[in-house]
């Protein structure tokens, strides 16, 4: 499906400089929030039948983590848009230095499948709370959840100032043909480069929130009740489809059988003896990705889950051991419930590892050992890390989010993505009662008292 959309209309829209008014800017946000209230069901509704996620699930991980983002954006939008005074050397005094936060305009936000509403839901409370406009492209592979988002922001705001278009990869590429202010993508590292590559044509600012293969290490010292459950919660949620899921855990060999029973017992405890009846436990999207999912099964060992069931699009919480190292298994994002277990006997064994790879969005470490914590966080680079935990790097809402590399570029979440959808206007004001006749052509100063007297002029 293409798109008849013209931007003029938005641009139009923006340029009358409503949108940069604070008090509409949380008019907007109020108005979601509300809205928020009114479509909670539907979208929870949606959620179910595209993903199977639970009521609890999708308020956890969806519309519960918007309305934080509403909540935390109200209470900052003040001090976040206040103008930022800033020292001027003596050389240009009297005069006065200032940072302006003015919104980018009419922005673009093209989301995933995976966390359908949240992921572009969240960007819009940030784009919202910096004044801008905004066009919101979800994911056609969830159909219902798309057209709950279309139903929730078409019915809430005038559509010069936020609107939702349906469609698939014809539809985001005729998007993309607009001259927006920036664009905010989440997906995969493949789209991600043609959406900078159609960016560069209008010279439009991008950012990527992309994936990767983020590992989780256990160190000797680790608790293993503990780090299994932290790593089964985050592995298996929403069926293993989170960017941040750990991909693969490393183990210290001597750990290895103590802590896949740990993982086991832990599966049971979360899922029952059948996850496929469990009401916490997803399916995978679409045919194709279980179709990908189920090959990647193939040449390792299955230590525990491994069911499949075709007609649900089921793939059971799988823990699996000696994976064919050069496989797609060990090579690309799994993305799904496959959580391969791989023993180490020294460090460098996992650095060379990570390190012949694109930094991932995650790292994970389960040690209280800080000077194995210091050394693998500056051996292994990622996005983001965390310690002795999965996902919860994403809840404090001071923690910028975002990836490095093929990971992603740029951040969100709080105040970071504030700032994304923020210019920020540097401005010096100075006065005209003195003007230093030295500072003009034909100079009169000599490169010595040049020198000598720069740091007076530049203020450093
Ligand atoms: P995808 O790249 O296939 O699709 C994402 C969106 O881009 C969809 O709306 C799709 O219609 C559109 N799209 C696809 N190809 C395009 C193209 N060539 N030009 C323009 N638009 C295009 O990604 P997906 O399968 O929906 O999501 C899975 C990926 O997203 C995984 O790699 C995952 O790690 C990543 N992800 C990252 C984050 C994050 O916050 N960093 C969050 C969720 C998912």
């Amino acid at each position: 499906m293409h798109t008849d959309f013209q931007i003029d209309g938005m641009k139009a829209f923006f340029v009358k400089g409503s949108c940069a008014n604070i008090a509409f800017r949380r008019e907007q946000l109020n108005k979601l929030a509300r809205a928020l209230d009114v479509h909670e069901h539907f979208l929870h509704q949606a959620l179910y039948d595209d993903l199977r996620k639970s009521p609890v699930d999708a308020y956890a991980s969806e519309t519960g983590f918007i309305r934080s983002e509403i909540r935390y954006a109200l209470k900052n939008l003040h001090r976040w848009t206040r103008p930022q005074r800033v020292a001027t050397p003596a050389g240009l005094q009297p005069a006065h230095s200032r940072i302006i936060p003015e919104p980018k305009g009419t922005v673009l936000i093209i989301g995933p499948w995976n966390y359908p509403a949240q992921l572009v839901l969240s960007p819009l409370v940030s784009a919202l709370a910096a004044g801008c406009c905004a066009v919101l492209k979800p994911s056609e592979l969830t159909p219902h959840t798309s057209s709950a988002l279309h139903n929730l922001i078409n019915n809430t705001f005038d559509p010069e100032i936020v609107r939702v278009i349906e469609g698939g990869r014809e539809t985001a590429e005729a998007l993309l043909e607009q001259p927006f202010d920036h664009i905010f993508f989440t997906g995969s590292a493949a789209a991600g480069r043609s959406i900078m590559a159609a960016a560069a044509q209008n010279l439009i600012p991008v950012t990527l929130e992309l994936g990767g293969k983020s590992p989780a290490v256990l160190g000797a010292d680790a608790n293993l009740a503990v780090a299994a459950r932290r790593i089964v919660r985050g592995k298996f949620m929403n069926a293993g489809q989170t960017c941040v899921a750990p991909d693969h855990v490393w183990v210290p060999r001597q750990l290895i059988t103590p802590f896949i029973k740990e993982l086991q017992q832990t599966i049971r405890q979360f899922y029952s003896g059948s996850p496929q009846h469990s009401p916490d436990y997803g399916r995978i999207v679409n045919r194709r990705h279980f179709d990908r999912l189920t090959a990647l099964l193939e040449g390792s060992h299955v230590a525990c889950g491994g069911q499949i069931d075709t007609k649900e699009l089921y793939i059971a919480p799988t823990i699996l051991t000696n994976p064919p190292s050069g496989g797609t298994l060990m090579q690309e994002e799994i993305f799904g419930p496959l959580l391969p277990v791989l023993p180490y006997d020294d460090e460098q064994e996992i650095i060379r590892f990570c390190r012949l790879r694109p930094a991932p969005l995650a790292l994970y470490l389960f040690t209280q050992n800080r000077s194995a914590q210091k050394r693998l966080m500056e051996a292994i680079p990622s996005g983001g890390v965390c310690i002795n935990d999965t996902v919860s790097q994403l809840i404090p809402k001071g923690l910028p989010f975002g990836g490095r590399g093929a990971s992603g570029m740029g951040s969100c979440h709080g105040k970071a993505g504030f700032d994304t959808f923020t210019h920020f206007r540097s401005v010096l004001r100075r006065s005209t009662r003195f003007d230093i006749q030295a500072f003009y052509p034909p100079m009169k100063v000599s490169l010595e008292n040049l020198k000598r007297g720069y740091r007076f002029f530049a203020g450093a």
